[in-house]
């Protein structure tokens, strides 16, 4: 096994914090005893006891949050660890393999930053990583359907870019739209900017629209019920498993168990599967050389072409939101508005690095700039930028060490560019916010570098290098898929906002200023 696919580190993805700002009211909060003032004390066993003031001493229960209560915020130390790996684990679903071999299908949907990662990690090609992830999921584990998540994207493009463009040319438009794929962004606005929910795309993320894609199709196609599919969804980071434990309007569950590389590659450790063997006897199946055909016999019936669901998008390594929206805009100005196509031209503005850019739509015959997206990564840029929407007109300075960096930058290149101002929320109609520094294929779940021998850097650019050899799929086009998800809905009798639009929390703010500020640095 290559050195790289350690699994050495698989616990440090909750960054250290004090403690958990989710109170939990002990059995549901629905105690029947009367109120009065308590103390609680540790006795000395470690246990914590409630002691009243007549004296008695109550043993108190361990709270228990789960996956739904939990807020992202990295403020815990072990707790959210063991929610984590109690719910969505590797072990959790080699349990339920286990468990209901007979009375449940698995199937499994995989993202394109999991495969490049898998690639860069194994120095070989992503065709060579599906034919290990099917050889894996099909003829070990006995998985019945495997999809990438192509097609789950392209509807969320497509959702996000149409409700964006039907905003932007009704009457009352605010800038900017916000994506709301990213499921550490959503929770990091749910719980301490609420004010931005009204700036929040609905469009729903690929992985929750795969998942009712999925579990239906497979469903219908074997004949059972959608509970009796499995979904395992393989995804760059652990927010990922927070987002499939949010609850759907009719509380069906889309997504069962979520896994990163990192716990792939655990998975496979526990299970003693060898990776150079499982890649020697994966190239030598026969079944598996023709890796078009594999990927069309592994789609339920009736997946929109099957193929294209593994291959990629344009645009960002986060699935390419700020510029679809700018290409289907440009559609938008050659079919409603009659501009001839041979003028437009989406041009790149870039930021004061490479995790802030925007992206411009022009007329290149009148000069004219016809929209503007955004590309923002990483919670140091989302907070410049949460600034600036809240304060518009005022200049966001940045830190000390930022305002530094800029002065030398300034001295250097002779070139303004103060800290923040390189992209203007209000001038943008979608920005596309991403919690992870790189976007979804930084995602910390993906599989780290040999930090001996490359920067994090050329690490993450390894990755995006394998990433951007997935050929891009063009055969779908919006009308097409348009149809296509119409049909389904009516075939499925499901609402559209069930299939394409994501619901909110508006979760009341933790009221200890203590915790907060010791949470939410990053
Ligand atoms: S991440 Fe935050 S909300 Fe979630 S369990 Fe930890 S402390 Fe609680
Ligand atoms: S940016 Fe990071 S946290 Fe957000 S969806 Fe992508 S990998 Fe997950």
């Amino acid at each position: 096994m290559s050195a790289l696919l350690s699994s050495d580190d698989l616990n440090d993805f909750i960054t250290p914090g004090v403690a958990c700002i989710k109170t939990v009211d002990e059995n549901g909060g629905g105690s029947d005893r009367p109120q009065q003032q308590v103390e609680i004390e540790i006795d000395g066993t470690g246990q914590a006891i409630e002691v009243t003031k007549e004296g008695s001493a109550t043993r108190l229960q361990k709270a228990s949050i789960s996956l739904a209560d939990c807020l992202a915020c990295s403020g815990c130390i072990t707790s959210a660890e063991e929610v984590l790996v109690a719910q969505h684990s590797h072990k959790e679903f080699l349990n339920a393999l286990k468990e209901h071999r007979d009375d449940k299908l698995f199937v499994a949907s995989i993202s394109h930053q999991t495969r490049a990662s898998l690639a860069a990690a194994l120095s070989i090609s992503v065709e060579d990583t599906d034919r290990i992830l099917i050889k894996l999921l099909v003829d070990k584990l006995g998985f019945s359907k495997v999809v990438g998540t192509g097609l789950g994207r392209k509807i969320s493009l497509r959702q996000m870019s149409k409700g964006v463009i039907s905003e932007r040319f009704g009457d009352e438009f605010e800038r900017p739209k916000l994506s709301s794929t990213c499921p550490g962004w959503v929770m990091y606005v749910e719980k301490t900017h609420p004010f931005l929910l009204p700036h929040m795309d609905r469009a729903k993320s690929p992985q929750q629209i795969t998942g009712l894609l999925l579990k239906r199709l497979a469903a219908r196609e074997y004949g059972v019920k959608p509970d009796q599919i499995y979904h395992l969804s393989i995804m760059p980071c652990f927010d990922k498993k927070l987002e499939a434990a949010r609850t759907e309007s009719d509380s069906q569950v889309d997504v069962d168990c979520v896994i990163t590389p990192r716990e792939l590659v655990q998975l496979l450790e526990d299970e003693r599967i060898d990776v150079e063997a499982l890649l020697s006897e994966a190239r030598e199946d026969p079944k598996l050389w023709d890796m078009s055909n594999v990927y069309e016999c592994l789609a339920p019936r009736n997946w929109l072409k099957p193929i294209d669901s593994w291959l990629n998008d344009e645009g960002s390594a986060s699935g390419g939101y700020a510029f679809h929206y700018l290409k289907e805009l440009a559609n938008h100005y050659v079919t409603k508005l009659g501009v001839n196509e041979e003028f437009l031209k989406i041009q790149l503005i870039q930021g004061r690095n490479s995790d802030i850019y925007e992206l411009e739509l022009v007329n290149t015959e009148s000069s004219e700039s016809l929209g503007k997206s955004a590309v923002i990564n990483g919670f140091r840029n989302i907070q410049n930028m949460v600034r600036k929407i809240k304060q518009p007109g005022k200049k966001v300075l940045g830190n000390a060490r930022g305002r530094i960096a800029n002065r030398r930058r300034q001295r250097e290149t002779g070139k303004k560019d103060s800290v923040g101002t390189s992209v203007d929320p209000q001038k943008c109609d979608l920005i596309e916010v991403m919690a992870c520094p790189d976007g979804c294929i930084n995602g910390g779940g993906q599989i780290s570098g040999p930090s001996n021998h490359i920067s994090s850097k050329e690490w993450v650019n390894r990755v995006l290098k394998a990433y951007e050899s997935i050929p891009l799929g063009t055969s779908i086009d919006s009308e097409e898929l348009e149809q296509w998800v119409t049909k389904w809905l009516d075939e499925f009798t499901v609402c559209d906002s069930r299939l394409l639009k994501t619901r909110f929390r508006n979760i009341e703010p933790p009221k200890d200023t203590t915790t907060i500020a010791l949470t939410s640095t990053w």
